[in-house]
C-alpha cells in the first residue's frame, strides 16, 4: 500500500489515503478519489455512501427474490433500482403473463423487492 493525497469529491477536503503499490496512474487516481469519498465524514460523502449501500443490497435482494425463477423482471429491476432510489420511479410493478406479480419500490429508508405468486416474498432494506 502507498500513501496518497486525493480529494473528496462532494465537499473538497484533501484527505491522505491508502491505495494498493502498482496501479496504472489512472486506476490509482480513481481508488484514491474513491478511498477519500468513502472516508470522508462529510454530509454529501454521506449520502453517497447510504445510496451505495442501499443499492448494493437492492441488487443482492433483485437476484435472490427474482434471479432464478423470473430473470427477465430480474432484468428490469436491476435497470431501474438507480431510478426507484432517486424517486424518479417511486415503484415498478411487473405483472407476468403467468400471473406473478414483482413489485420495485421504494420505502422509507431503502428499496424493497417482492414478488407474489401465491405466497409473497419480500426482502427490504
Ligand atoms: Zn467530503
Amino acid at each position: 500500500m502507498k500513501t496518497m493525497t486525493a480529494e473528496c469529491p462532494y465537499c473538497g477536503q484533501i484527505r491522505t489515503v491508502m491505495v494498493p503499490e502498482g496501479l496504472d496512474p489512472d486506476v490509482e487516481l480513481f481508488e484514491a478519489q474513491r478511498e477519500a469519498m468513502a472516508t470522508c465524514n462529510c454530509m454529501q460523502g454521506e449520502a453517497a455512501r447510504v445510496k451505495d449501500t442501499v443499492l448494493s443490497m437492492a441488487d443482492q435482494h433483485i437476484e435472490d427474490v427474482l434471479r432464478s425463477e423470473h430473470p427477465d423482471a430480474a432484468d428490469l429491476f436491476q435497470q431501474a433500482k438507480t431510478l426507484v432510489f432517486d424517486g424518479k420511479i417511486k415503484k415498478l410493478t411487473i405483472r407476468e403473463g403467468s400471473g406473478g406479480k414483482a413489485e420495485l419500490k421504494r420505502t422509507k429508508d431503502g428499496i424493497s423487492v417482492s414478488y407474489e405468486k401465491t405466497n409473497k416474498t419480500e426482502l427490504s432494506t
